[in-house]
């Protein structure tokens, strides 16, 4: 589908329409001609399905919302949690323009202000990290809103997965995407083709000129007078790039969107571009559900994770990425008999309605778990003792009955002596929500003692892979003796991130790609035709 006339010469052309539409707004509201070429018949990719929770420190959302802790309080969390995983200019690029990237968003009426709304910071104990985050968030907009646009626009994941119907307002990424599509289009410099697919750049004399593509099924080529963005998600979607760089995700276990095949880290890599991270990615527990992909699962209201010793080996509350990449941990010391984790819990977790309304999935929070279905489906075993619940999942009973009541000893002192769980300000974030435990003094630990007794399985999930093309601070694709590849820029999760192999908080992928997508639109409106 195309929403302006097209033909095949532009100033900009985007590859991918997730958080790269920041990057084709920025530079069709300066005057460029600009294309946006999206793979799937939708546009959103996984920025539809997100939050929208934007990790930005210091704009006017946020001080709106009371907090003023600008770069220079985010610095020193940042450089403490990313180390020299990634280069210190991407970051101080990320910290100088995150400001003014959101003042002009908000100067597009369909953009509108932000808000700020309190997430933790992912990382409680690092030097500057804010118990209230520094998440913004776009403001929800009605379907109706879009028009004749509202079919291109990618559905929320909840709802493409149970084919419900999406509602008539749109929140999160739905409402970024819709926004920045209609400030695009608004701008009459800005096309936009689905169903249309890099397959190749196009190179002239060592400068990329364009994209070589299929659409609807045919090849065509475009050309880009200033350059090309490269917006195009991560690898997540393949199996065959994750073997090879990420043998540990077993399964289509990745949260990310169908399109993201890594089409565009190839296409740089055969040109000669430097790559970085590749192993890395959004990590998240997914909980196995029956006949589809696991659902990206955090923030466990009760019970414990166990490998396969029946050992704890994690607080299982941490936030995602955090606990993804403990599972890794356990999944390399092991020799690979950490996945799936098994989630041991009692008839109380199950009672507690709430109790399965994990943050991401809260929209199908009180139904979508059908435990009986899950059993019946063999995702979910069940037993009257734990010593019979570790005989089904094959783990030693002497080892859980163990880990089980040296939790209860936890729960009721109120302590998390292992492991902390109940401590930081992320772990009591679903108690208003799911409700608090009363066998001791904290809210986060519960006893395991009522039965019939349950075990779920937790496989290492992601929201994308963040592995990628290397880039200057201004989004420029580096070779890898560090020169430029003139014409050509990456962001998002098909950019080596700027976050190196952390998570700072809530919104840290698609507030860096948008940052990302968005300093690639002012070097190329700044450069020469
Ligand atoms: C349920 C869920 C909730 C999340 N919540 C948050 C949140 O609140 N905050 C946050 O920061 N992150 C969140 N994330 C993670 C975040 O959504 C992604 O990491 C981020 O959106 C990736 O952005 P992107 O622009 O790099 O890629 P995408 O948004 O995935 O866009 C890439 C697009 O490129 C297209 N494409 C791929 N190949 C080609 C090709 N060859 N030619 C043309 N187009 C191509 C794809 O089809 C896709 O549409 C969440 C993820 C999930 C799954």
């Amino acid at each position: 589908m195309e929403n302006a006339a097209a033909d095949d010469s532009y100033d900009v052309i985007v590859v991918g329409s997730g958080a790269g539409l920041v990057g084709a707004l920025a530079s069709a509201a300066r005057g460029l001609k600009t294309l946006v070429i999206e793979k799937t018949e939708f546009v959103g990719g996984t920025t539809a399905y997100s939050g929208s929770g934007l990790w930005l420190p210091g704009n006017a959302a946020e001080r709106r919302g009371g907090v003023d802790s600008g770069p220079d309080a985010a610095r020193p969390y940042l450089d403490e949690i990313i180390g020299d995983d990634a280069p210190v200019a991407l970051r101080e690029a990320f910290l100088r323009v995150g400001e003014p990237m959101i003042d002009e968003l908000e100067t597009h009426e369909w953009l509108g202000e932000f808000f700020w709304q309190g997430v933790p910071d992912y990382f409680e104990k690092a030097t500057g990290a804010l118990a209230g985050g520094r998440t913004i968030f776009p403001q929800p907009l009605e379907r109706a809103a879009l028009g004749d646009l509202e079919p291109m626009v990618r559905r929320p994941q909840w709802a493409e997965r149970s084919g419900a119907d999406p509602g008539e307002t749109m929140t999160g990424g739905q409402a970024l995407i819709a926004r920045l599509l209609l400030a695009f289009t608004a701008t009459g410099n800005g096309t936009v083709r689905t169903n249309t697919a890099l397959t190749r750049l196009l190179v002239e004399d060592g400068q990329v000129v364009g994209v070589e593509a299929t659409s609807d099924g045919g090849p065509i080529t475009l050309r880009a007078r200033r350059g090309v963005l490269l917006a195009a998600g991560g690898y997540e979607r393949n199996l065959e790039l994750r073997q090879k760089y990420q043998p540990e995700v077993a399964g289509e276990w990745s949260q990310g969107a169908p399109g993201n095949m890594g089409d565009a880290l190839l296409a740089g890599m055969e040109i000669g571009a430097a790559t970085a991270l590749l192993d890395e990615a959004w990590f998240a527990p997914g909980l196995v559900v029956p006949n589809e992909r696991p659902v990206f699962y955090t923030s466990v209201w009760s019970g414990i994770w166990v490998n396969h010793a029946g050992e704890r080996f994690m607080n299982e509350r941490l936030p995602y990425d955090r606990s993804g990449h403990e599972i890794l941990k356990e999944q390399r010391s092991s020799g690979g008999a950490a996945i799936p984790t098994h989630w041991v819990f009692d008839q109380r977790q199950v009672d507690n309605e709430r109790a399965f309304a994990s943050p991401p999935v809260a929209p199908q929070s009180t139904t979508w778990l059908d435990v009986d279905k899950f059993l019946a489906a063999g995702v979910f075993k069940k037993a009257d003792t734990l010593e019979e619940l570790a005989e089904v999942i094959g783990v030693p009973a002497g080892a859980l009955v163990k880990s089980v009541e040296q939790f209860n000893e936890y729960a009721r002192a109120g302590k998390d002596e292992a492991f902390g769980r109940g401590e930081a300000p992320w772990d009591k974030i679903i108690v208003p929500m799911c409700g608090s435990h009363e066998d001791g003094a904290n809210p986060c630990l519960g006893v395991i003692d009522k039965g019939p007794f349950y075990a779920a399985q937790i496989v290492l999930s992601d929201l994308g892979t963040k592995g990628g093309l290397q880039t200057d601070e201004n989004s420029r694709v580096l070779r890898e003796d560090g020169s430029v590849i003139a014409g050509l820029y990456a962001s998002g999760n098909t950019m080596a991130p700027m976050t190196g192999r952390i998570y700072p908080g809530a919104g840290g992928p698609v507030g860096s790609s948008m940052v990302f997508s968005y300093l690639a639109a002012l070097d190329m409106a700044a450069a020469e035709a």
